[in-house]
C-alpha cells in the first residue's frame, strides 16, 4: 500500500513562515472573532434557522454575508477564495455522495495528520498547533481553555466552513481530527468532537476534546 507522509512539506517548506501575519494585526483578528464566540456560545442550534434571510445572516446585531472570502487570509492574499471554493467542490462532491463517508475518512485523514506533525517534529507543544493552521492557511486557531480532562479549542475563518449556510450538520472533520492527533501525541487518548460550526449557525469552530 502506498502511505504518504501528511505532514512533510510543513516542516521542508520554512521561507513560508515569513509571510505570515503581524502578531499585533493577528490579535487583533482573533479578539474579534472570540468576542462573536462569547455572544453566541449559549444560543441554541434550533434559533438559527429561521435567521437565514435573502443570503445574510443575522444573528443579534451581527451581520454575516454568506461568501468564500475570509476577510484575514484574504487581506494576506486576495485569490484565498478561489482555492477555498476549489477545495469545497471536491469535498461538497465527495458530500453528494456520502456525507457519513466524508466525515469517516477527512477525521481519519485529519488525525493522521496530526499523528505525523507530533512525530516528525512540527509540533512540539500545543502552543505550535496555531502556527501551523495559520501556515496551511487552514483557520485562526484559538485555545479557549485548557482544563484536567477537556480543552476547548475554535477556529475562525475556518477552510472548510467559513461563510457557508446552515445545513445542520457540522462540517469540520479534517480539522477534529487534526486537533485529535496531535493532542493523543502529546497528552493521551481523546475524543474531539465539533460543537459549533457555520453548518450548524454558528459563526466560528468550536471543538471540545474530552481525555480518557
Ligand atoms: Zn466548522
Amino acid at each position: 500500500m502506498i502511505k504518504f507522509d501528511q505532514a512533510k512539506n510543513i516542516l521542508l517548506v520554512k521561507e513560508e513562515q515569513e509571510t505570515l501575519f503581524d502578531e499585533d494585526f493577528l490579535r487583533k483578528r482573533i479578539e474579534f472573532w472570540r468576542n462573536i464566540y462569547y455572544k453566541e456560545k449559549n444560543i441554541k442550534r434550533a434559533n438559527f434557522r429561521k435567521k437565514v434571510y435573502n443570503g445574510i445572516y443575522r444573528i443579534r446585531e451581527g451581520i454575516y454575508p454568506i461568501t468564500v472570502h475570509r476577510p484575514t487570509f484574504s487581506s494576506l492574499n486576495p485569490i484565498d477564495k478561489t482555492y477555498i471554493r476549489t477545495y469545497r467542490m471536491i469535498i461538497r462532491g465527495i458530500m453528494n455522495y456520502s456525507i457519513s463517508l466524508m466525515k469517516i475518512l477527512m477525521k481519519a485523514s485529519g488525525k493522521d495528520l496530526g499523528y505525523s506533525l507530533v512525530e516528525k517534529g512540527a509540533v512540539k507543544s500545543i502552543e505550535d498547533l496555531p502556527k501551523i493552521f495559520l501556515k496551511q492557511k487552514i483557520g485562526l486557531l484559538d485555545i479557549v481553555s485548557e482544563s484536567f480532562n477537556t480543552m476547548k479549542i475554535n477556529l475562525y475563518e475556518c477552510m472548510s466552513c467559513y461563510g457557508t449556510s446552515y445545513i445542520g450538520i457540522a462540517l469540520c472533520d479534517f480539522e477534529a481530527g487534526v486537533i485529535e492527533g496531535v493532542l493523543e501525541k502529546l497528552y493521551g487518548k481523546n475524543t474531539t468532537i465539533e460543537k459549533y460550526c457555520w453548518g450548524l449557525g454558528y459563526h466560528f469552530c468550536g471543538f471540545e476534546s474530552y481525555f480518557e
